[in-house]
């Protein structure tokens, strides 16, 4: 088993092609040919992560946050992250990180924290934009059905039939599948098309999720349960709004962003992390803003991907890192 078979099924969860501009996911380092001895799964790596992926024979560490991000021009060791980089090519460990390709993903990180808390009929809360693409293409009368067929085939969510053209719409995710299977069916050599992004947001795509508990929870039991099921030593919330939790926005890492939108989406709480203190004022007693911490928000991640990569595959261990990566300790 190779480190392209895990990223490909990574792939499947959680397309790279979701992710925020501003992000820098996948293979980070490491190369997608090599033989998988073992994966090691992780919020954070660090040196003491790759020491581990070390002593467990882990030759892959799955991180959420990547540890490149905003790239590097010298590799002499002088910061944490240039070391690990370092430390994780000397030993042959390749790093791959998913982040918010996972956080916009309708089974990633919201969904879990969803599921940590018991809430149901859930939907994103801030869907994303432009993931849908349409591709124009004239073809030949008699070749359109078998090309839609394999259109279909690898994903194709809507084919049109409009005089010499097919306009097939998709998830910008699956574009090369388009392309590649058009190529190889157009019954002519060269091949001319026109892809465009649709404005529609895509309704399982995005940032955040909305959902509700079977009953509505008295306003302090919430807070409690909150405390208890995500395992955090700290919350700090706005000013209670008096009235029982039952509509509650979730939002895995930094969430400030999307306070206005849980309001909107007729949350009686929101449950994220790194808010500021005029931040909490936002509240407008509309609505109860819970920060739990990034780290805690997040921590649950790590049990989402060793539970998803050990279900897929079996000839190699996926392991739970024990070692310790939030920055953050409470009094
Ligand atoms: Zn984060």
């Amino acid at each position: 088993m190779k480190i392209k078979d895990i990223t490909n099924a990574l792939e499947e969860l959680a397309p790279l092609s979701y992710a925020e501009d501003f992000d820098n996911v996948g293979l980070l380092v490491g190369q997608f040919d090599t033989e998988v001895t073992g994966v090691l799964v992780t919020l954070d790596t660090l040196e003491a992560v790759v020491e581990e992926a070390i002593d467990k024979k882990c030759n892959l560490i799955l991180s959420f946050h990547p540890i490149i991000f905003s790239g590097l021009k010298k590799l002499n060791g002088k910061n944490y992250v240039e070391r690990v980089v370092i430390k994780a090519v000397q030993h042959n460990i390749a790093i791959y990180a998913i982040h918010t390709a996972l956080d916009n993903s309708f089974s990633g990180v919201n969904a879990k924290i969803c599921d940590v808390l018991g809430l149901k009929n859930r939907s994103i809360l801030i869907p994303q934009n432009e993931t849908l693409k349409q591709l124009t293409i004239d073809v030949p009368n008699e070749a359109k059905e078998r090309v839609s067929k394999a259109l279909i085939a690898v994903g194709a969510s809507n084919i049109e039939n409009r005089d010499a053209r097919l306009v097939i719409t998709f998830e910008k995710h699956l574009e090369k599948n388009m392309t590649n299977t058009l190529i190889a069916l157009h019954p002519s050599e060269q091949i001319h098309y026109e892809i465009t992004a649709l404005s529609k947001s895509q309704e399982r795509v995005g940032m955040g999720m909305i959902g509700e508990f079977k009953e509505a929870m008295p306003e302090k039991e919430f807070l409690t349960f909150v405390k208890t099921s995500m395992q955090t030593d700290c919350i700090r919330h706005s000013k209670k709004i008096g009235k029982s939790i039952k509509k509650v926005a979730v939002l895995g890492g930094s969430g400030s962003f999307a306070i206005e939108k849980a309001k909107n989406a007729g949350a009686d709480a929101f449950v994220s992390s790194d808010f500021k203190y005029h931040e909490f004022y936002k509240a407008e007693n509309q609505l109860l803003i819970l920060d739990i911490g990034h780290y805690e928000s997040e921590q649950f991640t790590k049990n989402l991907l060793v539970d998803y990569l050990t279900k897929k595959f079996t000839n190699f261990a996926v392991i739970l890192s024990d070692t310790h990566t939030n920055p953050i300790y409470y009094l």
